[in-house]
């Protein structure tokens, strides 16, 4: 379903992400998670793109699975990074014959331990990927007459790679003019940060629905990976406190950091925001227990997953 449909009438919608499992053993875990989370029917459900090679196949067979043995919606995420055009092409012909309704369009990651050369890339920001797709959807080779619904990335903390966060905004409004339908950002810990960066779209003239991106801390060692991942995320000394008086007992900083995005949560509701979107590290349990005390109802009787 184009996400202009899945997001009228549904605001706030919410949402999970999940990256596409390397072993047999991790997809048994993210099936599992799939199958624990489509109990609250999200709006949709995101699958993380890889830099290269054999783990991009197994993101479009994470998203065919889902697509086809499940009542939820997949939105692949697909990338410049390493991507020709014709592959691009190839890809989208692919998602369009499976019907997938949505991508999310982004610059994406650089390949870790190759040489990369982004010059040799067909697309060198995901605006080109943008305006890629919006010409593919002229194309009418998608069941949806208007295509794909189209997906970009919004940093509320500003994107590392672009200081300026003057010039930084002319890019992004430039890259959603080009044709994107909605903004998912990257996590943020300061709700500041979201609302700050949502007046600043809107004064800018960006009037797209921007759905929030959360991450709940569960652990000491998942935070250092998150300052790893989301390089320049910032960490707010409330967060850090509460953090480092339960820094030797697990089982609180797990409840420490599931009660802060569950706050982050409420108070993003209260703020009317367009969605919620929970990246999960393709485990259920803390995004569960978020959406459980949110009140989002579980739909025990929902016709649910086979993956
Ligand atoms: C919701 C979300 C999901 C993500 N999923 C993935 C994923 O699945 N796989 C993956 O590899 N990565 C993923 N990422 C990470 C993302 O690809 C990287 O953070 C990337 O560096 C930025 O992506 P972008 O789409 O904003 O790129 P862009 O819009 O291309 O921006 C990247 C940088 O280039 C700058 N820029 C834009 N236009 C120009 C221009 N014309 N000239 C000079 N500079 C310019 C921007 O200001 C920014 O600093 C995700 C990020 C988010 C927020």
């Amino acid at each position: 379903m184009h996400i202009t449909d899945i997001i009228r009438g549904n605001s706030p919608t919410f949402s999970f992400e999940f990256f596409p499992p390397k072993t047999p053993k991790a997809a048994e875990t993210v099936y599992q998670t799939i199958r624990d989370l489509e109990l609250y029917m999200p709006h949709f459900v995101s699958v993380t793109y890889g830099a290269g090679g054999s783990t991009r196949d197994l993101t479009h067979d994470l998203v065919e699975r889902i697509q086809h043995t499940t009542k939820l919606e997949p939105i692949p995420h697909l990338t410049c990074v390493c991507h020709k055009e014709d592959e691009i092409e190839e890809i989208l012909l692919r998602y369009a014959k499976s019907a997938i309704g949505n991508i999310l369009a982004l610059g994406g990651d650089r390949p870790a331990g190759i040489a990369y050369d982004k010059s040799r890339d067909s697309f060198q920001h995901a605006i080109d990927l943008v305006k890629f797709i919006r010409r593919f959807n002229e194309s009418g080779a998608h069941p949806d007459r208007r295509g794909f619904g189209i997906g970009v990335a919004g940093f509320a903390e500003g994107h590392p790679a672009t200081p300026n966060r003057v010039v930084e905004m002319d890019y992004f409004k430039t890259k959603v003019d080009a044709g994107a339908d909605y903004i998912v950002t990257q996590l943020f810990f300061d709700n500041r940060d979201f609302l700050d960066f949502r007046e600043r779209c809107a004064l800018n003239e960006i009037h797209i629905p921007i759905i929030a991106g959360i991450m709940p801390i569960t652990s000491i060692s998942g935070l250092k990976r998150i300052a790893e991942l989301a390089g320049g995320a910032l960490f707010p000394a409330k967060l850090l406190r509460a953090l480092q008086h339960c820094q030797n007992d697990p089982e609180m900083v797990r409840r420490v950091g599931i009660q802060y995005a569950l706050e982050q949560c409420r108070d993003l509701l209260d703020n009317n925001v367009a969605g919620i979107h929970f990246y999960t590290l393709n485990r259920s349990d803390a995004t569960r227990v978020i959406v459980d005390r949110l009140g989002i109802p579980r739909r025990q009787n929902a016709q649910t997953a086979s993956v």
